[in-house]
């Protein structure tokens, strides 16, 4: 990974876009870097990097993002506070260096996610764009699924975006089949036991008992498949389709037969010491779906990991509208 620089710069930085530069550690590190940060005018600098390089005798304004170079680390929770931060620095004509370790792969991912965010372009687009003016673009397996994902969620980050849910549970999956308890954040309240909400809230129930079992607010979204043949998002054609209820796939040929939804409260006695079995309803144990933490394919063909898979066909949609009148009471219609 250390290779040298082509040019024999001891350093790499490469200008992106106008006033957005791109490197590695080294550009503020190095005698040389420092003077070419000097005459680029560079005005702030944004540390993607495991520890904090201490720049304060540059004067510079500098934000510092703690994140390893890792496929499973969580860049994508970053994209927001750092596309701000060089959104700032551009529209006020300054200048910025966004730089990790050696500029190959958080730096440059983060450089994408900004470019994709601004020009509402495809992670394809911006990733040759970044690459052509700084070769050594590389962002690794993990970031580039994740840019995927941002691209599917239009470009803006959400904490509560549906593909984003899925893809935090997909982070602790890991824990889980180490033999982790699922942590209560990640468990949806049981709509059953739920208090009356204010607004009509969309609720599916057991089509055999009527119970409650999910709010539509808890069904997650996958990037659909190309049918049963095979699945990456690598090779997928843009735009991307998302799916977060059955059959809404942008191609009509290929649909989602399942809901996949969020672990809910009534779900946990089923899950204690299991990585995978039968989904039942808690009022008369009919068979809604499945689970399995190692995930589950889809109809359309996409792996949802983990995977808390429902049936269609073993579920009815209803509307729960509030009752104003009195406290903490619904009726489902
Ligand atoms: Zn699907
Ligand atoms: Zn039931």
């Amino acid at each position: 990974m250390a290779e040298g620089s082509p040019d024999n710069k001891p350093y790499h930085m490469d200008e992106v876009c106008k006033g957005l530069f791109l490197g590695s550690r080294d550009a503020v590190l190095t005698l040389k870097g420092q003077h070419d940060l000097l005459k680029h005018s560079i005005t702030h600098v944004l540390s993607i990097e495991w520890s904090k390089p201490d720049i304060s005798a540059l004067n510079l304004n500098h934000k510092f993002v703690y994140i390893n170079d890792m496929p499973s680390a969580d860049i994508l929770s970053h994209f927001e506070e750092c596309i701000a931060f060089i959104d700032e620095v551009l529209t006020s004509s300054g200048n910025i260096l966004v730089h990790c370790m050696m500029g190959i792969s958080r730096s440059s991912t983060i450089v994408i996610a900004y470019l994709m965010h601004r020009d509402k372009i495809t992670f394809q687009k911006a990733f040759d764009l970044v690459k052509e003016k700084h070769p050594r673009t590389e962002p690794n397996d993990g970031f580039v699924d994740m840019l995927c994902l941002f691209e599917a969620m239009g470009c803006q980050f959400s904490s509560s975006h549906p593909l984003y849910r899925q893809h935090r549970l997909g982070q602790i999956a890991p824990d889980i089949q180490a033999g982790s308890q699922v942590p209560e954040e990640f468990i949806a309240a049981d709509p059953a036991q739920e208090s009356a909400s204010t607004e009509a809230q969309t609720v599916y129930k057991c089509r055999k008992c009527r119970r409650a079992v999910f709010f539509q607010s808890m069904v997650l979204a996958h990037i659909t498949g190309k049918g049963q043949t095979s699945f990456s998002w690598h090779k997928q054609m843009h735009p991307l389709a998302v799916t977060t209820s059955p059959s809404s796939t942008m191609d009509s040929s290929i649909s989602c037969t399942s809901l996949f939804v969020e672990p809910v409260k009534w779900m946990e006695p089923l899950l204690v010491g299991c990585l995978e079995g039968k989904l039942c309803c808690p009022k008369c144990s009919s068979r809604l779906g499945s689970f399995n933490w190692s995930g589950l394919q889809c109809s359309c063909g996409a792996w949802v990991t983990p995977a808390f898979q429902i049936h269609q066909n073993r579920v009815d949609k209803s509307i729960r509208r509030q009752i104003v009148q009195s406290n903490h009471q619904h009726e489902d219609v």
